[in-house]
This record gives structure tokens, C-alpha cells and sequence, in this order.
């Protein structure tokens, strides 16, 4: 029980890592909000929280609208009081070669990968300073992380650097109340990279030292790491999850 009696609330949870992510947190004792664009995914994760019997509350919402995550924040704090946890995990991929990718693709990547992440940031930084205390995660990506960029994605790879940008300047900023940390995934089985193709797959798992792509659940634990009190002497900082993917092969 990890997180017993801590309220946290995680963006993109509808399914993959954040819905990974909010079903470990609500076992490990939290009062869990989800916030998602539609609420068919959220609806499974809290009927399979309730097989559980667990309880998640799920909040419609676009992360990169204002307004709407003001108004999720709100009624997030008019359900469990206040705020300990935000994972900023809502992410999206355009995958396009570079002489066909548009500005279109730019700024709507930009948008959900990195504004949305600072709208929920300071939306709960609002009531997370005043109680003096707080943790927020955000998700990175091994494309994000120094040479492994890749190809025909090169908006989603700037948007996961820049990430890691944002959560050192954040971190500096919500000091010493709140802990801002990234959490950088590798290859992960979920919607978002169900439809590359079989090679593209195979290469990820070759790549990797351990010879697979994470489970959901595998990304979830690290998440729960950076959120609980074991890292409360850690800020500012990535945990890259990448199955070793990442070591150069020499
Ligand atoms: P996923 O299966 O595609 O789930 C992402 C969720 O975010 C979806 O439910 C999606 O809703 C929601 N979402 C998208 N835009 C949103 C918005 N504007 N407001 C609120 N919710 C929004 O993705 P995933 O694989 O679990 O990835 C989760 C995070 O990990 C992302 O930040 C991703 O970049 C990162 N990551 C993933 C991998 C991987 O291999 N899977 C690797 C590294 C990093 P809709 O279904 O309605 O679009």
C-alpha cells in the first residue's frame, strides 16, 4: 500500500501505461482519477477497478484545452479534497516521413505532448503548493533521449525532449513542495504501437537487452516509483524503462 490515502489523477488512462498505471495506484491504496478524451476506455478501466473492487473516477477531458482542465481539476478536488499525484501520461504519435510530415502534425503533437503536460502541471500546482506538497510525473520516451530518435517521428521525438526540459525547469520551479520527475518508456505494448509493422517490432525486441517490449504494467511500476514517498529526495530527473534498449552495443 504504497499510496494509501493519496489522491492522484492520470491523464490518457483510457487505456495503455495510464490505465496500467491508475488500476497499480488504486491497488496500492490511492484514490485514483483518470482524464481522458472519451469515456469508453475510461468506463473498462473503472468497471475492471471495480472487479477488483477498487474504485477509479473517471473525468472527460482534452488536456490541451484550458478551460476543460481547469473545470477536471475542479471537479477532481470537489471529489477527494485535494491533489498528491499527477501523471501527465496523455500522449499522441504521428508517425510520417520527413518531405510528407505537415505543421498540422507538428502542432498537434506539440500540443498534447508538451503544452497538455504543462496545463495539468500548473492547474495542479495550484493546490498542490498551498498544500505544500506534491508529485508530478511526466511521460518522456526513449525517443526522446539522446540518439534514439527515429525515423518519420521526428515531432513526437522533439516533443519527448522537450519533456525532459520542462520537467527540470518545473522541478526548479515548484521547489521544494513539489517533486517534478520523467519517467521515459521504451518500446511498449499498447494501441500506440500496435500497428507498426512485424519487423519494426522484432527490431525493438532485438534491440533490447532483455528481448522484449514492456508490458504496460512494467512502465506502471517505475511510474509508482516516482510518485511514492521512496522518491522523495528526487527531482528533476528521468528514469529511462527501456528494456536496456538504450546501451550501446559494442
Ligand atoms: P495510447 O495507448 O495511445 O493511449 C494514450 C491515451 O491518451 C489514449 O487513451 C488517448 O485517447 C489519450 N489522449 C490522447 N490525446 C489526449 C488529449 N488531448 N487529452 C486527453 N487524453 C488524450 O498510448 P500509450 O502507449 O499508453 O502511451 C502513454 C504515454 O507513454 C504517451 O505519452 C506515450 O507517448 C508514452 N510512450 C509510449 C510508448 C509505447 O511504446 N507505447 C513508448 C514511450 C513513451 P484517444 O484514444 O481518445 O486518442
Amino acid at each position: 500500500m504504497r499510496l494509501k490515502d493519496k489522491t492522484a489523477l492520470i491523464t490518457g488512462a483510457g487505456r495503455g501505461i495510464g490505465a496500467a498505471t491508475a488500476l497499480l495506484f488504486a491497488e496500492e491504496g490511492a484514490r485514483v482519477g483518470i482524464l481522458d478524451l472519451r469515456p469508453e476506455g475510461m468506463d473498462k478501466v473503472a468497471a475492471t477497478a471495480q472487479q477488483k473492487g477498487l474504485a477509479i473516477k473517471a473525468f472527460r477531458g482534452d488536456v490541451t484545452q484550458k478551460d476543460q482542465v481547469a473545470r477536471v481539476l475542479e471537479e477532481f478536488i470537489a471529489a477527494f479534497g485535494r491533489i498528491d499525484i499527477l501523471v501527465n501520461n496523455a500522449g499522441i504519435v504521428i508517425p510520417r516521413p520527413f518531405f510528407e510530415k505537415t505543421a498540422e502534425d507538428w502542432e498537434k503533437t506539440l500540443a498534447v505532448n508538451v503544452i497538455g503536460i504543462f496545463l495539468c502541471a500548473q492547474a495542479a500546482a495550484r493546490y498542490m503548493l498551498p498544500q505544500k506538497s506534491g508529485k508530478i510525473v511526466n511521460i518522456s520516451s526513449i525517443r526522446g533521449i539522446d540518439h534514439c530518435g527515429r525515423e518519420g517521428v521526428m515531432d513526437y521525438s522533439a516533443s519527448k525532449t522537450a519533456v525532459i526540459g520542462l520537467t527540470k525547469t518545473m522541478a526548479k520551479e515548484l521547489a521544494p513542495y513539489v517533486n517534478v520527475n520523467t519517467v521515459a518508456p521504451g518500446h511498449t505494448k499498447t494501441e500506440m504501437t500496435a500497428p507498426l509493422p512485424e519487423e519494426v517490432k522484432r527490431n525493438m525486441i532485438e534491440g533490447a537487452y532483455l528481448k522484449r517490449m514492456a508490458e504496460p504494467e512494467d512502465i506502471a511500476k517505475a511510474i509508482l516509483f516516482m510518485a511514492s514517498n521512496d522518491a522523495d529526495f528526487i527531482t528533476g530527473q528521468v528514469l529511462l524503462v527501456d528494456g536496456g534498449f538504450s546501451l550501446k552495443r559494442t
